[in-house]
């Protein structure tokens, strides 16, 4: 499913249903599509896709996209959720303009219409309990029973129904039902629930309602309120479509299409809202904007870009079919980013101290460093270079084992921007662990090579020990351990597959001096470590907290350059 794929065969499904409706006139423009999440958890890379569509859509076609809030059940909707939805959109690079909805908006519109309904013997009040109710629908394979209220006049259902709105009975005791075909091979047309008593404040209508819509009953009618065209959605309410167009035949208002798509599933990831907020509310993860969690909120903390999600989202595409997308496309949509337009520095996580013996006490040079090799007019930078200094833990060995090429007794490496130097000694402590490096450097071979044509078969990175900045980098790894984190065994559940080494925090780690006052979400490739996105709630001036977006190693690059040898270099 890649680009250049889609690119070949034209627009996609969607698209093109789209311009077919233009051609033949069942719709006018402007094409209008809506966003309707409902504000009962934070987004997430899932919902991305769903705006990158609608909102995407609306701005090829030179229409509109509304961000509607589908807040039809009130136990368990909150502002902060509101408030938080309308950010991400925003910063995914999306604009709803004055196109802000609430389906709360439309409740008197509803309850008119639910009336209007009743008067036409299409809907009725119904006693029995929700578990009646779904004892009377039946199956797929068997028909179900009608209910013994489905035939009350229509002057016994306007009042009933007026005395469900005024509280007058207790909740769960009755609802509003459509009157459409107990038989109906298709289960939502089963006499579907349009209202049900509950008596919760809503966070927008406070008190005033004690009724409140179902989804199915809301949300066509909304999309024909706003005079949406299409009305797009995911595939599980492709059943429900008949009972989209349904209402809106009997109401004989504007009628939007409904096209559903196929859902976006990731690998090591969960996306249901529901897990989500047990994963938050269980402690699992900080909050909802931990950087593991797959939230927009998450991501962004991360250090991902709105451009890498939008380009993950292009990339992908719409389909039809259900999918299971490889989180290492994802992660190369960001690497390709951040590889043009973080800036390099140099970082060390797992400092090891190395004194070069020959080198002057007090002396202090100014190297010049390239900050962005992929982009030349992000200039160069003055990197100090003294006598101590630190490297990487890794970057060295006692007894280097074959095919390891950096640091060890007697060998000899380049520091990156500065000289070669060559380990001559090795301080242990007590226990026997490397505590100091002891090496001398070749003046000759400053910001390049041996004059004499003498090799070295590693470049490491460093930071002056006299110049260094204290921070904390925090990595972060997959927060499952399964691709498919429903992979269990018998008798437990998705959660076994959580990562306990999903966060490793790192302190004392060393940063060349241009990190000192790094901003909060500012993002960089430390050199040969990764991309890292200074913490936007921790870190601090003065006091570096850095996450790790991704590491460098892309295993989405090798597999496509595979595939692209496999078909002979055909793309
Ligand atoms: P969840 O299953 O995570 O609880 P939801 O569908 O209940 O999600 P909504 O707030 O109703 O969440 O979603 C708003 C819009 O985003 C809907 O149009 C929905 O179809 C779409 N959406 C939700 N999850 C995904 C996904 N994984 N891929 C694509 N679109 C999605
Ligand atoms: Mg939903």
């Amino acid at each position: 499913m890649s680009t250049t794929e889609e690119k070949r065969s034209g627009p996609d499904f969607i698209r093109r249903i789209i311009n077919e409706d233009l051609a033949s006139g069942r719709f006018q423009p402007p094409v209008v599509t809506r966003f309707p999440p409902e504000p009962n958890g934070y987004l997430h890379i899932g919902h991305a896709k769903s705006i990158c569509l609608n909102f995407g859509i609306a701005r090829e076609y030179g229409g509109r996209c509304h961000l509607r809030f589908d807040d039809t059940n009130p136990e368990k909707e909150e502002e902060e959720y509101v408030r938080s939805i309308m950010e991400d959109v925003r910063w995914l690079g999306f604009d709803w303009g004055e196109h802000l909805y609430y389906a709360s908006d439309y409740f008197d519109q509803l309850y008119e219409w639910a009336k209007e309904l009743i008067k036409k013997g299409k809907a009725y009040v119904c006693d029995l309990s929700a578990e009646e109710v779904r004892q009377y629908r039946g199956t797929l394979t068997e028909p179900g029973k009608e209910s013994p209220y489905r035939n009350r006049s229509v002057e016994e259902n306007l009042e009933l129904f007026e005395r469900m709105r005024r509280g007058e009975f207790p909740d769960g005791s009755k609802t509003l039902r459509a009157k459409i075909d107990m038989a109906s091979p298709n289960l939502n047309l089963r006499d579907p629930v349009m209202y049900r008593i509950m008596r919760v404040p809503h966070h927008r209508t406070g008190d005033k309602w004690c009724i409140y819509p179902t989804y199915d009953w809301a949300h066509g009618q909304s999309d024909s309120i706003e005079g949406i065209t299409h009305s797009i959605c995911t595939l599980e309410f492709e059943d429900h479509r008949p009972l989209y167009d349904w209402f809106l035949e009997q109401l004989g208002v504007h009628h939007p299409r409904q096209i559903e798509f196929a859902r976006l599933n990731l690998t090591y990831t969960v996306l249901s809202k529901r897990r989500l907020l047990e994963l938050v509310q269980s402690g699992y993860v900080s909050g909802w904007d931990d950087p593991r969690m797959p939230t927009i909120a998450g991501l962004r903390r991360r250090g991902y870009t709105p451009e890498s999600i939008r380009n993950f989202c292009e990339q992908i595409g719409v389909a039809k079919a259900d999918t299971v997308v490889s989180i290492d496309l994802l992660e190369h949509c960001v690497r390709e980013d951040l590889n043009r337009r973080a800036e390099r520095r140099m970082a060390v996580l797992r400092p090891l101290r190395v004194v070069i013996e020959n080198y002057p006490e007090d002396q202090v040079e100014e190297l010049e460093a390239i900050n962005n090799p992929e982009d030349p007019s992000a200039g160069t930078r003055k990197v100090p270079f003294c006598r101590e200094l630190y490297i990487e833990q890794d970057d060295f060995r006692e007894e280097p084992p074959p095919k390891y090429y950096r640091l060890a007794p007697g060998r000899e490496v380049r520091l990156r921007y500065a000289y070669f130097i060559k380990c001559v000694g090795v301080i242990k402590d007590e226990q026997g662990r490397v505590r100091e490096l002891r090496c001398v450097y070749d003046p000759a071979t400053r910001g390049g090579d041996a004059p004499d044509g003498r090799r070295v078969k590693a470049t490491i990175h460093w930071v002056s020990a006299r110049h260094a900045v204290d921070a904390e980098v925090r990595l972060y790894d997959r927060l499952f351990v399964k691709a498919d984190p429903d992979d269990v065994e018998p008798g437990q559940d998705w959660k076994a597959n959580l990562n306990p080494k999903s966060l490793e925090v790192l302190t004392g780690c060393k940063l060349e001096p241009a990190l000192k006052d790094v901003k909060p979400g500012e993002r960089f490739q430390f050199e040969r470590l990764g991309y890292f996105c200074a913490d936007l709630r921790d870190c601090q001036p003065g006091r570096p907290v850095f996450n790790r977006t991704v590491t460098l190693k892309d295993t989405w690059a090798k597999i496509e350059q595979k595939l692209k040898q496999a078909s002979g270099g055909r793309e």
